[in-house]
């Protein structure tokens, strides 16, 4: 089972977002980890680089999800270590 499957058309279907998420690259450089949390739809799809990019570009809509963007925030990793 699972054999001769016809690969499916990408342009069919919308973007899966998870798809993303899990590989979480970049969606637009496709090179760089991505980092930025983009609101209000909460997604993390592109990276610091890109994301400068398009706020020097007036800034629009969420390259994956399409709604309109107010902000973008940089996350950073915080180690979940106890601090004594
Ligand atoms: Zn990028
Ligand atoms: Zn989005």
């Amino acid at each position: 089972m699972g054999c001769g499957k016809s690969k499916q058309n990408l342009l069919d279907e919308p973007i899966n977002e998870y798809y993303w998420q899990s590989r979480n690259d970049c969606c637009i450089c496709l090179d760089k980890k991505s980092n930025m949390l983009l609101l209000p739809c909460n997604h993390v799809c592109i990276c610091d680089y890109c994301c400068r990019d398009l706020i020097e570009s007036n800034f629009s809509n969420c390259p994956l999800c399409q709604q309109e963007v107010y902000s973008c925030n940089l996350l950073q990793i915080i180690p979940a270590v106890p601090n004594n």
